[in-house]
């Protein structure tokens, strides 16, 4: 069997400040930074176990995860295991990366997004220099506000062209065509982002090939159907009662406005495009601006000006 486990433990701290983000600046209690290692150790050692089914992982940790040594640590070690195909974390890159010369470079990746407002441009460019010298698999990301066009040109020009960089949507923002047009520029594949997905009834392998699993192993199909009904509750990693639950699903939300989360649904056809780093946000082949926009999903969106988000 093939599984790939969004992970989330307690941890909810950052080092950075974003204005639209709860977690900025936040600070764990000891407690809590304890309880993230030691779940986070747990569930490498799960992953350790399951010699018999190939699994990929992704930390989407609510805050910085790899600023902790645990969360490193845990990228080297599942990185080296030979049954895991992709390891990846959301990070915002702000720690150096020396730690990545003891992973396996064929099954780690790092999502990296750069907040132009928190750190200067020369040092986040740095860092993608670093990660690239030493071989690492990454793709780099944006928010698509107003105030952050100027650097993502910038960084779209001086970053090489086989690094993607990918372009998201701003929560709450509606983008005219106009709005678009430039941010679709740099990156073909922010038609997919633009607009949420309509998803309610629609096939997603969220729940049978995709699962989100939480510090204490609790399994649920995505990071966005609820977790707090225990209808949805897929069972617990640990015991083992999660892979009963494992079948194809269709999503009950109205709709999915999250990479992590409509990169799964079948119909959008992106584990093509993203084939090798699906979880990493890595496409196959880079698509080129000079192409134009990337037309795969817009079959799927709907018309423009209803994005919700
Ligand atoms: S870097 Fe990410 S987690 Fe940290 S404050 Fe900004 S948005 Fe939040
Ligand atoms: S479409 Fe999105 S919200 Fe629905 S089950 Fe899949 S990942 Fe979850």
């Amino acid at each position: 069997m093939e599984l790939s486990i969004l992970y989330r433990g307690p941890l909810a701290s950052c080092d950075y400040d974003c204005g639209y983000c709860p977690f900025a600046k936040r600070r764990d209690s000891p407690e809590t930074l304890r309880a993230d290692r030691e779940a986070l150790e747990r569930f490498v050692g799960w992953v350790g176990a399951q010699a018999e089914d190939r699994i990929n992982v992704l930390f989407t940790p609510w805050g910085e995860g790899l600023t902790r040594s645990w969360y490193r640590t845990a990228m080297v070690e599942l990185s080296r295991l030979d049954h895991v195909g992709e390891v990846a974390i959301q990070t915002n890159l702000s720690s150096r990366t020396a730690w990545t010369a003891e992973a396996d470079l064929g099954s780690l990746a790092l999502w990296c997004t750069y907040h132009p407002d928190q750190v200067p441009y020369e040092r986040f460019v740095e860092r993608c220099t670093e990660l690239r010298e030493r071989g690492v698999r990454f793709s780099v990301g944006i928010v698509g506000l107003a105030e952050h066009l100027d650097a993502a040109r910038r960084l779209r020009a001086e970053l090489p062209a086989d690094v993607y960089l990918w372009v998201n949507a701003a929560e709450g923002h509606t983008y005219s065509d106009r709005e678009a047009a430039p941010w679709t520029e740099i990156d073909p594949l922010f038609p997919v982002s633009r607009f949420a997905h309509p998803s309610r009834g629609h096939a997603c392998r969220a729940g049978e090939t995709v699962v989100s699993v939480n510090g204490d192993g609790e399994v649920y199909r995505c990071h966005f159907v609820s977790r707090t009904d225990p209808s949805e509750r897929l069972g617990n990693l640990y015991d083992g009662s999660y892979r009963a639950a494992l079948r194809p699903r269709l999503c009950p939300l109205t709709e999915c406005d999250c990479h992590i989360g409509y990169v799964h649904m079948p119909e959008l056809g992106l584990y093509e495009t993203f084939a090798g780093g699906v979880l990493s946000r890595i496409p196959a082949d880079v698509p080129r601006a000079a192409e134009g926009p990337v037309l795969l999903t817009i079959r799927s969106a709907p018309a423009a000006g209803t994005r919700p988000r």
